[in-house]
């Protein structure tokens, strides 16, 4: 599945095509992926300029000139494809292989740039786990897909004391208060691991033992803000990088695997400098987590 950083590197290679583009034509090619398309959905996008393309947690945000808001989601598989005369780019850099099965394209944009150059955007999505719906802009954050998201880890808003008032007083595992999406939002297996080797913490910990109940923040919830925001930010910047290489962008790569610290590096060597300690891998809520017990206490 994408994480955010994924997510993000999708929108930033989307954008330099999509923002400001006309909607000419759109092929619906099916009835439904995830869920059903909305009823509307050619009728709504077709004629209407794209604004902007914006993102929160992993929703990808079409802002439309005049319409509604198109949210979509890459689910498990889906990827978008940029076509323009013979050049073709698929944004982003994903783990698993993506599709370029054509029976796999479900839905096909046709647009006219910002300045002008006709192209086309493909959504391809074998698994079908993926979703286009429709918002009011007027009143998107109370969407039941965004209204109960949590802090985005991209930003300033995410610090030692956004994180103390999440984590004091509670008795979850550390990873698992991590990964809850309404405390912060679009943090997912891959990253909870690799920020909290960054931060030195164990994934075992309870939430609340690295938190203050009388102080608004300590060293450790600074330490393990900074870590999740180094890390989804240097997983993002690589994957900007990649967006400059696009022949090699297929999907095919998982640029983003070989950067990763511990995660899926179960009995390889920790890479902290001095530690001599070996990565462990242990299921936690369902989900490997991957650490090294030398240096994450
Ligand atoms: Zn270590």
């Amino acid at each position: 599945m994408p994480e955010l950083p994924e997510v993000e590197t999708v929108r930033r290679g989307l954008q330099p095509f999509m923002e400001g583009a006309t909607i000419c034509h759109v092929a619906q090619r099916r009835p439904d992926l995830r869920s059903p398309f909305p009823p509307d959905f050619v009728q709504q996008l077709e004629g209407r300029r794209i604004a902007e393309i914006a993102r929160r947690s992993k929703y990808l945000l079409f802002h439309l000139d005049g319409g509604p808001v198109l949210i979509a989601h890459l689910g498990m598989s889906g990827s978008f494809r940029i076509e323009m005369g013979e050049d073709e780019a698929t944004p982003g850099v994903f783990h698993h292989e993506r599709g370029k099965l054509a029976a796999h394209d479900h839905v096909v944009f046709d647009l006219v740039s910002a300045h002008g150059e006709a192209g086309r955007v493909v959504f391809n999505d074998p698994r079908r786990f993926g979703f286009m719906l429709f918002g009011d802009p007027t009143r998107l954050h109370e969407h039941p897909l965004l209204a109960g998201l949590g802090i985005e880890p991209t930003g300033n808003a995410l610090d030692g004391t956004a994180l103390n008032a999440l984590f004091a007083g509670r008795r979850a595992p550390l990873k698992a208060a991590l990964l809850d999406q309404r405390a912060i939002a679009g943090l997912g297996n891959i990253y909870v691991s690799e920020a909290l080797w960054r931060a030195g913490l164990s994934p075992r910990r309870s939430a609340g033992s690295i938190a203050s109940t009388v102080k608004p923040f300590t060293a450790r919830t600074t330490r393990l803000a900074t870590a999740i925001r180094d890390v989804i930010g240097d997983a993002i910047a690589a994957g900007g990088s990649s967006l400059r290489d696009y022949v090699h962008a297929d999907g095919s790569l998982g640029y983003f695997q070989h950067s990763f610290s511990v995660y899926d590096r179960e009995c390889e060597p920790c890479r902290r400098p001095d530690c001599g300690g070996t990565v462990s891998r242990i299921v936690q809520s369902g989900r490997s987590t991957f650490f090294c017990s030398a240096c994450q206490h």
